[in-house]
């Protein structure tokens, strides 16, 4: 078999590897890369093998740095099945919608300045309709349940505990008489993070390919979370202000609102409201409450013993859709909690929320995710001000804190201690890290190396190994 690395290889996004089987082509995630505007655009838009000779797809979980380039596939020709848990098919019909709609206001800004030089307008890298054609492909498999998703090659999805629906995936693979698994980890989990179950290792391999993003950086506890929702909501509550969290739609929004309803239930939530502003958000959630097969023990005891039978919902806690109502959170005196896309402030309607309050000093503004350079959540989180936001520059008065221990990802100590109890089950030859900056994958490829026998690679883009 010949294993080609066509994204995420010493970078975090655009997951996107090929495996060859005699005849069969078998690509293992097709996420959107993404970074400076132009050059991602140009990798989306051109994959670098001819969409119609991909036999079938297997997909590792819903983000769109997994699974936004899907319905560029499609477009291209692709008619192969699309491999997935129940799960991850419910929310890509959300995801990838939302996506083309992202792609479609993103070439417009484009546009608008390639006209003012008298160039040629872009067409969006995707649409509705193509979209449409890659969710027809997708075919729902349960974990632990092995399937063909092409001629020669068995395969085994397992829960990777890093968002719903996410798996982890075990090829096996026979070629002349021989057989060779070889796993990839699709992004891994946390231990104890809320909702989801903790990951499960790939046993029996001969051959991982698994994510670097946090392998030279460690975790606070996940548990350290609430006491932090629960100071900035106290100090909100008392200023008669606002709590505005910038959160991506998809996991951390339900984590923070499970932590919440926690804290709801213990009877220690100040009288705060509580709005969780972002459509995309909210059909999210409603897919999470569709998946108990995903939910951990406590999920499952929580809900049987929430005072409203509702882990992710409270009395004082409303799903906001319409754009009205979005706007009428303006007039609307203090104190509340506004959570709400996108999750670095690059676009959604956390920019309104931000540019009618970052000024006053009632406001408080928590940071639960990664703020990645040049983002408005970057500046606003390095103390800039006035920053700029639709249009105008904004004067920051607000109170600006981080709470670092919101990750899905595991940190170095819990990715080495993975890829340690993989070795145990299994004979392992090569590690490949991707999904991770150079600097944490190369960390994590020498502390790898300290400790095993096997080799540990971390393969650049394009780059095929004969396994
Ligand atoms: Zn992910």
């Amino acid at each position: 078999m010949q294993l080609e690395f066509w994204g995420a290889a010493r970078e975090v996004t655009g997951s996107m590897h090929l495996l060859r089987v005699g005849r069969k082509s078998l690509l293992i995630d097709c996420g959107l890369a993404q970074g400076r505007r132009k050059h991602a655009f140009e990798r989306n838009r051109n994959l670098p093998f001819d969409a119609s000779t991909i036999d079938a797809v297997i997909l590792t979980h819903a983000h769109i740095d997994h699974s936004g380039n899907l319905p560029t596939l499609a477009r291209g020709g692709f008619r192969g099945r699309i491999f997935t848990t129940s799960a991850t098919e419910d929310l890509c019909n959300y995801m990838l919608v939302d996506s083309a709609h992202i792609q479609k206001s993103d070439v417009r800004y484009v546009n608008r300045r390639r006209k003012k030089e008298g160039k040629r307008p872009f067409e969006p890298l995707y649409q509705i309709g193509d979209v449409r054609k890659a969710l027809s492909r997708f075919r729902a498999i349960d974990y632990h349940s092995w399937f063909t998703p092409v001629e020669g090659v068995r395969a085994l999805f397992l829960d990777a505990g890093h968002i719903l629906g996410s798996a982890s995936v075990i090829l096996e693979v026979t070629e002349a008489g021989r057989t060779r698994r070889i796993a990839f980890s699709g992004d891994i989990g946390r231990k104890g993070l809320p909702i989801l179950k903790d990951p499960e290792v790939p046993h029996g391999a001969d051959f991982v390919v698994m994510e670097s993003t946090y392998g030279d950086r460690l975790h606070e506890p996940a548990s350290a979370a609430k006491g932090y929702l629960r100071e900035c909501a106290s100090s909100t509550a008392e200023k008669g202000g606002v709590l505005l969290i910038p959160s991506f739609a998809l996991g951390r929004t339900q984590e923070v609102v499970y932590r919440l309803n926690q804290l709801w239930e213990e009877g220690a939530l100040p009288p705060i409201d509580v709005y969780v502003d972002s459509p995309l958000a909210v059909n999210v959630t409603e897919v999470f409450g569709r998946h108990p097969e995903c939910w951990d023990k406590e999920m499952i005891e929580t809900t049987r013993n929430d005072r409203d039978g509702d882990a992710l919902g409270f009395r004082r806690l409303r799903y906001v859709q319409s754009v009205e109502e979005s706007k009428s959170l303006n007039a609307k005196p203090g104190p509340m909690i506004i959570i709400s896309a996108s999750g670095m402030c690059e676009g959604g309607r956390v920019l309104h929320h931000l540019s009618n309050n970052l000024d006053k000093p009632s406001t408080a503004v928590l940071f639960v995710g990664f703020q990645a350079a040049n983002t408005l959540g970057r500046k606003i989180l390095e103390g800039r001000s006035p920053v700029p936001i639709l249009g105008t520059m904004v004067e920051v008065n607000a109170r600006v804190e981080r709470a670092d221990s919101y990750s899905a990802h595991a940190d170095r100590n819990e990715l080495i201690a993975w890829a340690e109890s993989a070795r145990e089950t299994g004979n392992i030859q090569k590690y490949f890290l991707v999904h991770g900056e150079p600097e944490s994958a190369e960390s994590l490829a020498t502390a790898l190396r300290e400790r095993g026998t096997a080799e540990v690679l971390v393969p650049e883009r394009g780059q095929a190994f004969e396994l």
